[in-house]
């Protein structure tokens, strides 16, 4: 395997020859790749490649790895020192006169929070991206603080995180790991990759696999014990520092970040749904966090672009909400926003989504676009979703919001009054989840749909049956969705509002009523909304909330909640209330 347009070359030290890549224009900010075990500078392949158009990108095989040579002996050839001296050995080969921007997966964020935390790298080092790969140093004092003062919390942290680490034990046993990896082991790896860390297919991992991870049993045999037992008290970064966790990592607790601002003061964190091997499953992501970090780094400004709650997980996302224009959509789009995505604003009517954009990039979003389209309008949909990708990219998170309201009884309610709620309220959802949907899942890299259903799914009315039915039809939909998605890493969720404060109740078309009568019932409904005074922002913090922890179903609001509970423990209740007249 090779890396598409890199540059090759042989970097001597301390008696043996690394290889090293390069990709990307000598003359931009340089951007070092260090790659974990059992790997190869090849796992990289698919970020470097993204950065290649802005950065000049350099990969090295680690001492004993890929096509680099290995120490003789082996034992004692694999310390963190020796690893900081090939570390400066290619600093000197490919920037010797300017800092580089060190990036390390696993093993290589190991190593390289020993070089960002050294004296002797002071200055060649402007910032470090670190993911799942802790300092020893740093981890040897988070095992000291929680055994000497253990809590029931810290012991608990503790027995997780050791029991994460059952193959750490395992590759301090002398021969075997070696034996299991030239046998067995090694001939499955490549399965175990897909089927348990969702790595596509593909030419990785490289055939240099079974040595690779024979060597690299050294890397923990030569620093692991004596690193965690006697941590170095300095290991300060000398360099901003960005923290990229993916959450379902099966091999470290996101626990072990917790004090990370007492070593690293300049700290920008990142969280991310995804396994352990986010350089082969979340390049886009990956390489996004990368660009934006080194770009901020590069002008000085190292600082978090985004706060609040929910900025480690959304900043940079690209999200696209519809019926953004107002209310509910509007509060989403802005919260999505404040936590740092890029957004798309979507709605039918254009001086509503102009406006929302706005507000949210004066509230210092840093991309956000209108873009005027009627959901219900399926040539229309093509256009905008041809147009994301084209220009803005892979939505990774959709909220179809768009819904309109209609109150009349089933015989008050024409064909031409069914045909045009369930056009917005269901078919708006359907393009959304089909075009948006399919790209997401096509790039395989997770993502997550969220459809604003409504209370009325599951609490039925004689008031509203052509608008309970859509919604009924849109929590469905988001179930079977859920259930076919989940393979692909895209979590669906059915947000369920009860009442909500927003504009709804002033353009809800009310049937079998003159105009004037349609107008009282719109503004006293309005009213009673008002006096029942619940704020779509609310709904939009549980918008985000679902995402981030991919909840399948989200009543919102406490009636909303209350009927959820009665259709499954008091459904006649339900049919009861039903049945009873709204109060117009
Ligand atoms: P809203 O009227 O304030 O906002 C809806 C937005 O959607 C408007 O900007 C409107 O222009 C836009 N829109 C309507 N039809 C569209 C179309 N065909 N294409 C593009 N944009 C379109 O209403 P809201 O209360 O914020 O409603 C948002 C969603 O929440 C709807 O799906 C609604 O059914 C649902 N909901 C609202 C409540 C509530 O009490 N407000 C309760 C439950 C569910």
């Amino acid at each position: 395997m090779t890396l598409t347009g890199a540059r090759e070359r042989r970097v001597r030290t301390g008696g043996i020859e690394l290889c090293v890549a390069e990709l990307g224009d000598p003359a931009r900010p340089t951007v070092v790749l260090v790659h974990g075990y059992p790997d190869s500078k090849e796992v990289w392949s698919e970020v470097a490649e993204r950065l290649a158009g802005r950065f000049h990108v350099v990969l090295y095989d680690v001492r004993g790895h890929g096509r680099s040579t290995a120490p003789t002996p082996l034992r004692g050839g694999f310390t963190l020192e020796k690893l900081t001296d090939d570390f400066l050995a290619v600093l000197d080969a490919v920037s010797p006169g300017r800092p580089v921007h060190l990036v390390g997966h696993d093993w290589g964020s190991v190593q390289s929070w020993e070089f960002v935390t050294v004296e002797r790298t002071e200055g060649r080092i402007a910032s470090f991206t670190s993911m799942s790969g802790p300092s020893l140093d740093h981890f040897g004092h988070w095992i000291k603080q929680r055994v000497r003062r253990p809590t029931p919390r810290r012991v608990g942290q503790l027995l997780g995180q050791g029991a994460k680490s059952w193959y750490v034990y395992l590759l301090h046993t002398p021969a075997l790991p070696e034996l299991a990896w030239r046998g067995p082991l090694g001939s499955r790896w490549p399965k175990i990759l897909r089927r348990i860390e969702k790595v596509p297919d593909g030419d990785y991992p490289t055939p240099s696999l079974r040595t690779d991870a024979a060597h690299g049993a050294w890397l923990y045999r030569d620093n692991v014990r004596s690193r965690l037992s006697r941590p170095r008290t300095d290991a300060r970064a000398h360099a901003p520092v960005q923290l990229i966790t993916p959450l379902g990592d099966a091999f470290l607790s996101e626990r072990l970040y917790d004090e990370l601002e007492r070593w690293a003061p300049r700290l920008t964190r990142h969280t991310l749904p995804a396994k352990h091997w986010i350089p082969r499953t979340r390049p886009d992501q990956v390489a996004t966090w990368i660009s934006e970090f080194v770009t901020a780094v590069e002008s000085g400004d190292p600082a978090p672009a985004a706060n609040g709650r929910y900025a480690q997980r959304f900043a940079g996302l690209l999200v696209l909400v519809t019926g953004a224009g107002s209310g509910i959509g509007r509060a989403t789009a802005l919260a999505f926003a404040e936590a740092g995505a890029r957004v798309v604003v979507v709605d039918r009517d254009a001086e509503g989504a102009a406006r929302t954009a706005e507000q949210a990039r004066s509230g210092g979003a840093r991309s956000a676009w209108a873009e005027t389209v009627d959901v219900s309008d399926e040539r229309a949909m093509e256009k905008l979703a041809e147009k994301v990708a084209g220009e803005y990219g892979v939505v990774d998170v959709l909220v179809n919001n768009a819904g309109i309201g209609l109150s009349g009884s089933f015989f008050d309610t024409t064909t031409d009054d069914w045909r045009r709620v369930l056009d917005v309220n269901l078919w708006g959802v359907i393009h959304g989840c089909r075009l948006f949907g399919r790209r997401m899942a096509e790039r395989g890299q997770g993502g997550h749909i969220v459809n604003v259903a409504s209370a009325a799914a599951y609490q039925p009315s004689k008031a509203l049956p052509a608008y309970s039915t859509s919604k009924a039809a849109v929590l469905m939909l988001s179930e079977c969705l859920r259930a076919e998605l989940a393979g692909r890493d895209i979590g669906v969720s059915a947000v369920c509002p009860g009442f909500v404060h927003t504009n709804i109740t002033s353009t809800a078309r009310f049937t079998g009523v003159d105009a004037a009568e349609e107008k009282r019932r719109q503004e006293r409904t309005a009213r009673l909304y008002g006096l029942r005074g619940y704020p779509p922002e609310k709904v939009a913090d549980a918008i985000l909330r679902a995402v981030v922890r991919n909840q399948a179903v989200v009543p919102v609001t406490p009636e909303a909640r209350g009927a959820r509970l009665m259709s499954r423990l008091a459904p006649k209740a339900l049919r009861a209330i039903a049945r009873l007249d709204p109060p117009l």
